[in-house]
């Protein structure tokens, strides 16, 4: 895929629209619709799709994968409260739009894609657009102990359950963003590191992702 790194002002037009279409679904949170109108997501795109790149849609990114909706992603973050500072867990890295938001919102960002390709790519394309999480190639169904713990961990893949090693990679007081279903759809539910054995689960709206594979996946 060739990139093209231009924001023009119909770039920019269509995603103060793409701000004020989240804000009538119901994202509130400032910084997070601050961060989507920041992010170029059209530089995710090859030019020839520029002009899907702000309507509310998932899109192929190639290996079979997707860059995630706006509405999801604004809908993930929005649960996460990211505060600048935080220490935070990405699983499924794909195109990278979505490590972008966290950064924007401050986030001392790992992120982890288990695919090679995609994990190559991002790794190269989103320094060149000025973002620089710690990039991590491997199974993040396992989370990245070596890093842990973290204050926030989001999950941009479906998963079968919670894995176990992920809830032991968070700070007290931290919270876990996932999608968990079966392969057709997933509930998004959020889990806060109450206290060392203590753990409160709640269970929001439908969404459907491609699979998280892995060892504690599918
Ligand atoms: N956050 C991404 C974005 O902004 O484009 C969403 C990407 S897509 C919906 C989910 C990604 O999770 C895919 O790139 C897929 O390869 C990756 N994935 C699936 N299972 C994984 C695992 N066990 N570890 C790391 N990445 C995984």
């Amino acid at each position: 895929m060739a990139y093209k790194f231009v924001d023009n002002y119909r770039e920019k037009g269509a995603r103060k629209q793409l701000v004020e279409l989240l804000k009538s679904r119901g994202i509130q949170d400032k910084e997070v619709l601050r961060a989507i109108g920041k992010v170029p997501r059209h530089y995710f795109f090859d030019e020839t799709f520029w002009g899907q790149a702000y309507k509310d849609i998932a899109f192929p990114i190639g290996q079979g994968q997707t860059i995630s909706q706006p509405y999801t992603v604004a809908y993930q973050t929005e649960l996460l409260q990211i505060k600048p500072g935080n220490k935070v867990l990405e699983i499924g890295t794909g195109s990278g739009y979505q490590a972008c938001i966290l950064l924007e919102l401050g986030a001392d960002l790992y992120t982890v894609e288990r695919q090679e390709r995609l994990y190559e790519r991002t790794r190269k394309v989103l320094p060149h657009m000025g973002y620089r999480p710690h990039f991590f190639l491997g199974d993040g169904s396992l989370g990245i102990p070596q890093h842990a713990p973290f204050d926030k961990i989001i999950v941009t893949a479906g998963a079968p359950f919670v894995p176990e090693l992920m809830l032991k990679q968070l700070r007290i007081g931290g919270v876990l963003v996932i999608p968990v279903g079966n392969e057709k759809e997933q509930k998004m539910v959020t889990v806060i590191r109450a206290g060392e054995n203590e753990y409160d689960k709640i269970e929001l709206d439908t969404f459907r992702f491609v699979p998280l594979l892995g060892d504690q996946a599918w």
